[in-house]
């Protein structure tokens, strides 16, 4: 039996509604037309395949100290057989790839894609065993690794309040949000709108026609989190396009220093220090983190006397430099509770309008390609030239294989005039 870990992206995760916080261009290009990005799709399969290698090499790390982390999927290379929320004791890691050899099998279960990345990766994952990354990351226990984790955008009634301090500072900014606007409706309970965590193990039965946890006969969902009474708090879902408003978030690495508690994301390196640090706290992903990690400790705190000390400690970055010297470090991202705040209203907005264009499509009034572009200076970002660009500037002849290398404006070419600055 040879184990390999997924290391992929969440199923509604950061990576398919950020776009849409951009530019709904962007998203359409990236999700309803299949666009192919310009310059190919190279720096997301060597960002895959660290992953790959930098979970093989947690899990295993975890294990000789003894350990027994939680990941979440399991692929046995032999049998196809998938496993969901594995607990990997010794005797199971004697069949999980290594970690060089889960950057070898990527290759191979991608067909070849990410060859010439290999040798790259395998000299991160060798300045890893050399020097591991972060000290303090021995004194760590390692609890999840490439778990994914759910958090749905509902309403739940006003008594939710006083459960502030164990979502953090940021739920009452959201409660006030909530509460005016329910109360400008006269709504009769006062309903607080959040992204409330739910049990990570539902998202198993995960099948995209709404929301994969499953409702109540009232159409509600049980959050993690207990009223006064002791029942699961109930959500009354946001639904907009037919679809329940939900984010995912593939944790991965979830570490406990002490009582400290971290999501540990795994970057390539984020340019310079300081500013580019704080904004980069900013990106969805790593606010959802921030949003349903406390529910979800909280949540543990109202079963488990033995959780009472545990406290969330941020989102910290393992960020790999994947060129000499590979060199690796950990990053704390400083915490930004009033977007934090937002981030369900933002789910809100965001979907809306994606639901708004496909209903225009689903019309016959508009296509995808119709959809407003937003054309700022972020279309030149933290990775270079938006990778649709061919596709806005150029429409969908630019798009077969021949324009869009022609068109690889910003990526250095002789066509460049600033090329040489
Ligand atoms: S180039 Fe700019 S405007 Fe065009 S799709 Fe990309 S982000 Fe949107």
């Amino acid at each position: 039996m040879r184990l390999a870990a997924f290391a992929g992206r969440s199923r509604r995760g950061g990576s398919r509604i950020e776009p849409a916080a951009r530019c709904l261009f962007r998203f359409g290009a990236q999700e309803r037309l299949g666009v192919t990005p310009q310059g190919g799709d190279d720096g997301l399969v060597r960002g895959s395949m660290v992953h790959a290698g930098a979970a093989h090499w947690c899990l295993h790390q975890a294990v000789a100290a003894g350990q027994t982390p939680i990941v979440g999927q399991l692929h046995d290379l032999d049998s196809d057989k998938v496993m969901y929320d594995v607990e990997v004791t010794p005797m199971l890691a004697s069949s999980l790839l290594l970690p060089h050899d889960a950057v070898t099998a990527w290759t191979e279960e991608a067909e070849g894609k990410g060859e010439q990345f290999v040798s790259l990766v395998h000299s991160v994952l060798d300045r890893f065993e050399r020097s591991p990354p972060g000290v303090a990351l021995k004194r760590a226990q390692i609890l999840e690794v490439e778990r994914e984790i759910i958090g749905i955008v509902g309403y739940v009634a006003w008594d939710a309040r006083r459960l502030a301090p164990a979502l953090g500072a940021h739920a009452p900014v959201v409660a006030d949000v909530g509460t005016r606007a329910s109360r400008k409706r006269g709504d009769a309970e006062v309903q607080c709108m959040f992204v409330w965590a739910c049990d990570p193990a539902s998202i198993l039965r995960w099948s995209d026609a709404g929301s994969p946890i499953p409702r109540r006969s009232d159409g509600r969902f049980e959050s993690l989190l207990l009223d006064a009474e002791g029942k699961p708090l109930l959500i009354t879902p946001l639904v907009v396009g037919g679809h329940v408003v939900c984010i995912t978030r593939r944790r991965d690495l979830l570490a406990q220093f002490g009582y400290q508690r971290r999501s540990i994301d795994h970057k390539g390196l984020i340019k310079g220090a300081g500013g580019a640090q704080l904004s980069y706290g900013g990106i969805v992903g790593f606010r959802a983190f921030r949003v349903l990690e406390p529910q979800l400790i909280a949540a543990e705190k109202m079963r488990s006397a033995a959780s009472a000390d545990v406290e969330y400690d941020g989102v910290h970055c393992l960020v790999v430099q994947t060129k000499p010297p590979f060199k690796s470090t950990y990053v704390e991202l400083p915490p930004q509770p009033f977007s934090d705040g937002r981030l369900a209203i933002a789910l809100q907005w965001w979907e809306r309008s994606i639901a708004t264009w496909d209903s225009l499509v689903d019309r016959g009034a508009v296509t995808w390609w119709d959809a407003p572009a937003s054309g700022t200076e972020e279309c030149f970002g933290r990775y270079g030239m938006c990778r649709y660009h061919h596709a806005c500037s150029g429409g969908p002849a630019a798009t077969t294989a021949a324009a869009a290398k022609s068109s690889s404006i910003g990526e250095g070419t002789a066509d460049d005039p600033l090329a040489d600055w």
